[in-house]
């Protein structure tokens, strides 16, 4: 009634492939360096050897008794079974440790105390061919248990219960679909385990632990979403997983943040369309800082390193080190390129305790007032304001703390009134008066956005419909749109859906977006800017000249004004090269046929500079500053006046 040894052997033989195929795949993915995936492949080697001997002494079986090379194959075949097996729930163990982020804390004394089991485990099967503690042949060959076998398996349970109370206690740090994996892992290894335990001519343990290795190669080990193809750097989610589970087990970390504030340039000086070029070339330098599998690229021009404690340098010496770096130029292929970054230090959990804080430092530009090239301690405090102003964010949508100020955009042409510019300000209790430039960042990252820019086009709308602005000549109001927002599914419809309910017509607003999205979002952007094209808004491109701007989406992108950065007007008062560049985008922008204005105009100078440009409008502080609505009606009724 009992399996037979063609069923022993079945049994063996597949556990042996699905092993040795998981270790061949594993080694194709080259996913050998991180601990994490040595004592992955540990345990999958320790599964393809017992389930050789365990075939070994399956074919030996029936020839005990008349051969010794069979007796010999049984002995030797036991005996690294036993070996090899008592170190598989100890490493399972640490495997654990290792996903849930745990393992990082271990020192030497730790890992001695953990294994001290496993040893004693391993002494008895070493001295096992003299004292026979764990098994030894009766007399017609037959294999016979000792006290020692049982021991074993105790320890094989209680490794499985430290590794349970590990998920159990990081359960957070973990996500669902890798819980899943090594909760299954649990419960078919020990019905495996048991049902040999129970009896052992049930030969399924192997089968079983091999199969739940696959399946946390399928749950745990694959990557494929957590790292970039093109780069080999770890993504966003990685880093986000990586962090959380270090913070949940408490294990202290430093971050380093390195920000790559020109990457334009590259592009410019190397002609090259290749995005990941900035990546490539960072790539090996930073893998000389740290191993591989701590290096993370959170945005295009962002890259976060994450030191463990046991790194030998401090995390201000490596920022320093990295910075430096940047002194020199860079092998870019084509030509050698100087790049500028800002590089920063944060001390986990002393100086960041979250992942929200992590992504504000990585996503964030770094504020205005900051010349020096590596941050460290209050350097950082913006990042800590942070959480306060998403408070002082619901606040203001709670309790009407958003007020839209006006800023007026002028012809060129006789300079007369053109029209105006919405421009959100934050009254908060707490922390007084806000502006935009810190607290749209902290809206879009925290989903608040929409909500405001709800808001201030409701004002708007309201504004439009109460006739004052057209009866003092202005042809449209200016709205800013995150683009986060206009990449959600159903925002033509929402806008509209909000401007249908006043008395107004679409042509009178004016939306101004930044284009500043990834090239996969490209198409969507601009099926959103058609769709309310054609239904009759205006479409303004933002911030022309910083960074992500474009020319073929000016081209791409039906825009009927580009509004010129106040930098670009700025830099051409500085140098001849500013100059040349103003001078270049206003002619380039007006042969594909686009409006231009040129915001940040601030004195009479800049304006007879623009008027031999032959630009559109103008905005600026020249004018006024952007004011509150009633102050913007006296004014426009004084200038009228
Ligand atoms: P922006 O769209 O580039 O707006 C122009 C910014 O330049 C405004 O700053 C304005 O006050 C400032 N500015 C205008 N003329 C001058 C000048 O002559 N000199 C100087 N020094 N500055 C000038 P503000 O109001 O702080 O807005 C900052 C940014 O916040 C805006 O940049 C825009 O991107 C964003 N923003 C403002 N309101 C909203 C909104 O309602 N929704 C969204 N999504 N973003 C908004
Ligand atoms: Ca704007
Ligand atoms: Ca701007």
């Amino acid at each position: 009634m009992f399996p037979g040894n063609d069923f022993h052997l079945a049994s063996y033989f597949a556990a042996f492939l699905i092993s040795f195929t998981c270790i061949l795949y594993t080694f194709l993915q080259r996913r050998t360096d991180k601990p994490q995936n040595r004592l992955y492949i540990t345990m999958l080697i320790i599964v393809t050897f017992n389930a050789i001997s365990g075939m070994a002494t399956v074919v030996a079986e029936p020839f005990l008794a008349t051969s010794s090379i069979a007796r010999l194959v049984t002995n030797l075949g036991d005996f690294t079974y036993f070996l090899f097996h008592s170190a598989l729930c100890p490493a399972f163990f640490l495997y654990v440790s290792c996903v849930c982020g745990a393992a990082e804390k271990y020192g030497n004394k730790e890992t001695l105390l953990y294994g001290f089991v496993f040893y004693v485990t391993e002494i008895m099967v070493l001295f096992n061919p003299l004292f026979h503690w764990v098994y030894y042949y009766d007399d017609n060959y037959a294999f016979t248990r000792n006290w020692g076998e049982n021991g074993i398996y105790l320890a094989a349970v209680l490794y499985f219960m430290f590794a349970m109370a590990r998920l159990l206690f990081s359960w957070k740090a973990v996500n669902t679909k890798r819980r899943f994996a090594l909760l299954y892992f649990f419960i078919i290894v020990v019905a495996g385990v048991l049902l040999q335990f129970i009896d052992m001519n049930i030969k399924g343990e192997l089968f079983a632990e091999a199969l739940s290795l696959m399946g946390v190669m399928l749950a745990v080990e694959a990557e494929d979403d957590l790292v970039d193809v093109d780069t080999g750097f770890y993504n966003r989610k990685a880093l986000r997983m990586d962090a959380n589970s270090y913070i949940v087990n408490k294990t202290k970390f430093e971050i380093i943040c390195i920000k790559v504030t020109n990457a334009d340039v590259i592009q410019k000086l190397t002609g090259s369309a290749n995005v990941n070029i900035l990546a490539q070339v960072l790539s090996d330098y930073l893998k000389t800082i740290v191993p591989r599998y701590y290096i993370y690229q959170t945005n295009p021009e962002t890259f976060v390193l994450t030191l463990m404690e046991n790194n030998l340098e401090g995390g201000k010496q490596v920022a320093t080190r990295i910075s430096e770096r940047f002194d020199k130029p860079w092998d870019c292929g084509m030509a050698d390129v100087m790049l500028n970054a800002v590089v920063m230090d944060v001390k986990v959990p002393e100086e960041l305790t979250n992942t929200v804080d992590l992504f504000y430092m990585a996503d964030s530009v770094v504020p205005d007032g900051h010349s020096k090239k590596v941050l460290t301690g209050e350097d950082l405090d913006y990042i800590l304001r942070r959480g306060e102003i998403e408070n002082a964010i619901a606040r203001g949508l709670d309790e009407d703390g958003f007020e839209v100020y006006y800023q007026p955009t002028y012809h060129l042409d006789g300079l007369k009134l053109h029209g105006a510019e919405a421009l959100i300000r934050l009254n908060d209790s707490i922390m007084g008066r806000l502006f935009p430039d810190e607290f749209i960042p902290v809206a879009e990252q925290a989903g608040m956005i929409d909500a405001i820019d709800e808001f201030v086009l409701m004002q708007v709308c309201d504004f439009l419909e109460s006739g004052i602005p057209k009866q003092y000549g202005m042809d449209c109001i200016n709205v800013n749109l995150s683009v986060i927002q206009c990449l959600q599914p159903g925002f033509v419809d929402r806008i509209c859906k909000i401007v249908d309910g006043y008395d107004i017509e679409k042509s009178w607003i004016n939306f101004e977006i930044t284009e500043s999205v990834a090239a996969s979002d490209y198409e969507i952007l601009s099926g959103v800017v058609k769709d309310l094209k054609s239904r009759g808004f205006r479409f303004a491109m933002d911030d022309y000249g910083t960074g992500y701007s474009n020319m073929q989406s000016i081209f791409a992108i039906d825009f009927d004004v580009v509004k010129i950065d106040k930098s670009i007007l700025w830099g051409a008062e500085e140098t001849e090269l500013g100059r040349i560049i103003l001078g270049n985008s206003v002619r380039m922008i007006d042969q594909m046929h686009r409006q231009i204005l040129v915001e940040g105009v601030e004195t009479k100078e800049q304006v007879e500079m623009l008027r031999e440009l032959c630009v559109d409008y103008l905005q600026g502080y020249y004018f006024s500053k952007p004011i509150p609505k009633n102050e913007f009606i006296e004014y426009i009724q004084a200038k009228a006046g």
